[in-house]
C-alpha cells in the first residue's frame, strides 16, 4: 500500500510502499477514506532526533493524524463493529486505566507518548492498523471522507472551548485570536456552548469573513498592540470573559492576555512557541486563569462527531486526492486553503 512516511529524523516525508498491516487479536484494520492535515506535521519533520527519542517516538512513523474510514478487516476478540462499518479514530494514544485516563483526562495519559500520525503510523496511507478499540469511533451517518479534521482540530478547539466555558458568561464575550481551521471550530463551539458575543480576531480578511458566516458577532483584523483596547472597546472597557489564542506568537499572547477581565481565561491552543511576559501582578487577569494547549481526550471527539452529524457544526474541507498529498501540505503551508486540507483515498 502506499503511504507517506517521515524514514527518518529531520528527513522530509516522503510517499513509500509498505505492507498492508495484518490486524492481531484485539486490533482492527481501517481503509482509510480522508485524512486531514496539520501544522503540528510540519513540526515532526524538523524534529530532531533526540527530540523524538525523548518524546518516546519510533521511526520511521506515516504522518497523519485526522482519520476517517472503513472497518476492512478485525481482529479476534473485537466487537461492536463490522467490515465497511464508517469509523473515526482516536490519534492520541491512552492507557485506558492510569488516574488520568480514569477521570476522563485521557489527553493527558502518561503511558502512550506515541500517537497515530506521531511516533506511530497514522492515517496517510491506505489502510492503517488500530490496536486500541477505544479508538475506533462510530461515524454514524458522517462522510469518512470528510469527518478526519473532526477528530483534532474540531475536538482540539471543543476541549479549549470547554475549559473555558465556566468563566463566560452569557452576555459576556469570548475572543478566538486565528479564525483558521481550530479557530473557526471554536467559533461555532462558543456559539454552541455559551450565551456570548464571539470575536474572532485575524490578520486574513477572508478567514474573518468564514468566521462571521459562522457565527461570529464581530471581527477584528490583526493582532497588533491596538488588539487588546479594540476588545475592550466591544466589551465596554470590561475585557473578555475568555480569550483563545490558536496561533500562540508573542503578539497575540500578549495581546490576548491584556484583554481578558478579572475572573476571565486565557487559553493558549497555538503552538507557534510564542513567550507569556507579563508580569505575574498587574499583567495577568486579576483572579483569572492561563491555561495550556492539551489536545483533546476521547469524549471530546466523541461529542464533535455528534455535533456534526446533527448539522450543529459546519467542517470546512478542501479535498485532494493521495497523489496530490505534496501540493496539499503545500498550499497549508502558504495558507491558501479556504478549509481543513484532506487528503482522500480510493479516488
Ligand atoms: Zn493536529
Ligand atoms: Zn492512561
Amino acid at each position: 500500500m502506499r503511504a507517506y512516511r517521515i524514514p527518518e529524523w529531520e528527513h522530509t516525508a516522503e510517499v513509500v510502499d509498505v505492507p498492508v498491516p495484518e490486524p492481531g487479536p484485539g486490533q482492527a484494520l481501517v481503509e482509510v477514506a480522508g485524512c486531514g492535515l496539520c501544522h503540528s506535521d510540519f513540526t515532526m519533520l524538523g524534529m530532531p532526533a533526540e527530540f523524538g527519542r525523548a518524546l518516546g517516538w519510533s521511526i520511521p512513523f506515516t504522518l497523519g493524524h485526522e482519520t476517517a474510514g472503513r472497518i476492512a478487516e478485525l481482529g479476534a476478540g473485537v466487537t461492536g463493529f463490522a467490515p465497511g462499518d464508517p469509523v473515526a479514530l482516536v490519534s492520541p494514544a491512552s492507557c485506558g486505566t492510569c488516574a488520568y485516563c480514569v477521570r476522563g483526562l485521557d489527553a493527558s495519559c502518561p503511558n502512550a507518548p506515541a500517537g497515530r500520525g506521531f511516533g506511530r503510523d497514522g492515517g496517510l496511507a491506505e489502510y492503517v492498523l488500530v490496536d486500541d478499540p477505544r479508538a475506533l469511533l462510530p461515524l454514524g451517518g458522517l462522510d469518512p471522507r470528510t469527518a478526519g479534521p473532526l477528530t483534532d482540530a474540531g475536538a482540539t478547539s471543543y476541549h479549549a472551548v470547554r475549559r473555558a466555558a465556566p468563566r463566560i458568561r452569557p452576555g459576556g464575550t469570548a475572543v478566538v485570536i486565528g479564525a483558521g481551521g481550530l479557530g473557526a471550530f471554536a467559533v461555532q463551539f462558543l456559539c454552541l456552548l455559551t450565551g456570548a458575543q464571539v470575536v474572532a480576531v485575524d490578520t486574513d480578511e477572508a478567514r474573518l469573513k468564514v468566521a462571521a458566516e459562522l457565527g461570529a458577532h464581530a471581527t477584528l483584523v490583526g493582532t497588533t498592540e491596538g488588539t487588546a483596547a479594540e476588545i475592550r472597546a466591544l466589551t465596554d472597557g470590561h475585557g473578555a470573559d475568555a480569550v483563545l489564542d490558536f496561533v500562540g506568537v508573542d503578539a497575540t499572547i500578549a495581546a490576548g492576555v491584556a484583554a481578558v477581565r478579572p475572573a476571565g481565561a486565557f487559553g493558549l491552543v497555538g503552538a507557534a512557541s510564542g513567550r507569556l511576559q507579563s508580569p505575574w501582578y498587574g499583567g495577568l487577569p486579576r483572579d483569572g486563569e492561563v491555561f495550556t494547549f492539551q489536545g483533546s481526550g476521547i469524549a471530546d471527539v466523541q461529542e464533535v462527531l455528534r455535533l456534526a452529524e446533527t448539522g450543529r457544526v459546519r467542517n470546512n474541507v478542501d479535498l485532494f486526492p493521495f497523489a496530490e498529498v505534496e501540493a496539499a501540505y503545500k498550499a497549508l503551508h502558504d495558507g491558501t486553503l479556504q478549509g481543513r486540507a484532506v487528503v482522500t483515498f480510493g479516488d
